[in-house]
């Protein structure tokens, strides 16, 4: 019977944290990994500097703060997310549905639509959107998957929104030819989002490869151009 290797340093501060995130709603700073893991400051900011380079996290360009720890934004988002008594601000409109699988417990969205700013507000349990208003709300994401890498940042900032319905979609600026963009319901969200969220609160959480998400892509019919990575 194999035996697990003993946590690295890395996983260790991967999950402190998330679960710092989890717990307080902000990140921790690098001082608080320095004092909790005995490290001096050079050697906490090269972790970071690797969970950057693992795409666990994203740091404020130039710095060792951690701003996002996907699906989790140390700022103030249009992607507001309560769930377990908290107030919690994700990253874009699919980290504030991935909270739904990575917390396993019922959440509400409170957004906007990017094209007007009527309010949009989803409400999820057990593995689905019990609510949606309005109804015709949608999850745009205006950039291929291939270039998601290039600046995170400014995907999850500017490119993975809600819509309150297509039509508002369609008056929008960032509205993209049908090839280059995907609009899926919240639920085709969530079911995207389980085997790439369920265990962030895990000490061996994994990103999954490549041929995992294609094949995880293909599981949910979402075989298109958009979806060719
Ligand atoms: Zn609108």
């Amino acid at each position: 019977m194999a035996t697990e290797a003993p946590p690295t340093l890395d996983q260790r501060i991967r999950l402190f944290i998330f679960e710092h995130f989890a717990e307080h709603a902000s990140p921790p700073v690098v001082e608080q990994l320095m004092t909790w893991f005995d490290l001096d400051r050079s050697e906490a900011s090269d972790v970071l500097r690797r969970l950057v380079d693992a795409r666990h996290i994203a740091l404020v360009k130039g710095t060792s703060r951690i701003l996002m720890a996907f699906p989790f934004s140390a700022i103030a988002t249009p992607f507001r997310v309560l769930a377990n008594g908290r107030t919690y601000f994700a990253n874009c409109a699919w980290d504030a549905i991935a909270f739904h699988s990575m917390l396993g417990a019922e959440i509400a969205i409170d957004s906007f639509c990017h094209h007007c700013a009527a309010p949009i507000r989803i409400e999820m349990r057990e593995g689905r959107a019990v609510s949606v208003e309005p109804p015709e709300a949608i999850v745009y994401l205006a950039l291929r998957p291939t270039h998601w890498w290039e600046d995170i940042i400014a995907t999850c900032s500017n490119t993975m929104v809600f819509f309150a319905s297509p039509e508002h979609r369609e008056a929008s600026d960032l509205s993209a030819p049908p090839e280059e963009a995907a609009s899926l319901t919240p639920d085709q969200v969530y079911a995207l989002g389980v085997p790439l969220y369920a265990d962030k609160l895990s000490m061996n959480y994994r990103r999954l490869g490549i041929d995992e998400l294609r094949a995880h892509f293909a599981s949910l019919g979402l075989t298109g151009p958009y979806w060719q990575i």
